[in-house]
């Protein structure tokens, strides 16, 4: 993937440029609603570095961030409440993905049985 464009959507909401509802926060991530949720939970959870994927993000980031934002995105299902339920995390790398939005990012998703992980096509 190409560089990082500080101009992109979550770029914009860490810097407070756009609102969002902050429903977990650290020195390393953020999390926030999906706002075109598709499941009764559905978060984002995003590492505060400039990083445009995870493919990017593993590979370039500290150890400190890379555990951080691991434990943050935990931290975020326990306060959800969907630890015990259960839950998926799932990131989008690049094209073949149709990754949107290019700073890396999970979705949390929970809430209710969710089904196959891919939708047959
Ligand atoms: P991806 O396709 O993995 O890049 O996912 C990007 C996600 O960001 C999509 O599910 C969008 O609904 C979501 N999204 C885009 N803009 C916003 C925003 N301003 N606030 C919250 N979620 C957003």
């Amino acid at each position: 993937m190409s560089a990082y464009d500080k101009s992109n959507v979550f770029a914009r909401i860490l810097r407070g440029e756009i609102p969002a509802k902050i429903i977990y926060e650290d020195d390393y991530a953020l999390a926030f609603p999906d706002i075109a949720p598709q499941a009764p939970v559905h978060v984002l959870i995003i590492p505060k570095g400039p990083y445009t994927s995870f493919d990017d993000f593993s590979t370039s980031a500290t150890d400190a961030e890379i555990i951080g934002f691991n434990r943050a995105v935990v931290a975020v299902a326990h306060k959800l409440g969907v630890h015990e339920s259960g839950y998926r995390v799932l990131s989008n790398v690049g094209v073949h993905s149709g990754q949107e939005v290019p700073h890396y990012h999970v979705h949390l998703c929970g809430g209710a049985p969710l089904g196959p992980l891919l939708s047959k096509s």
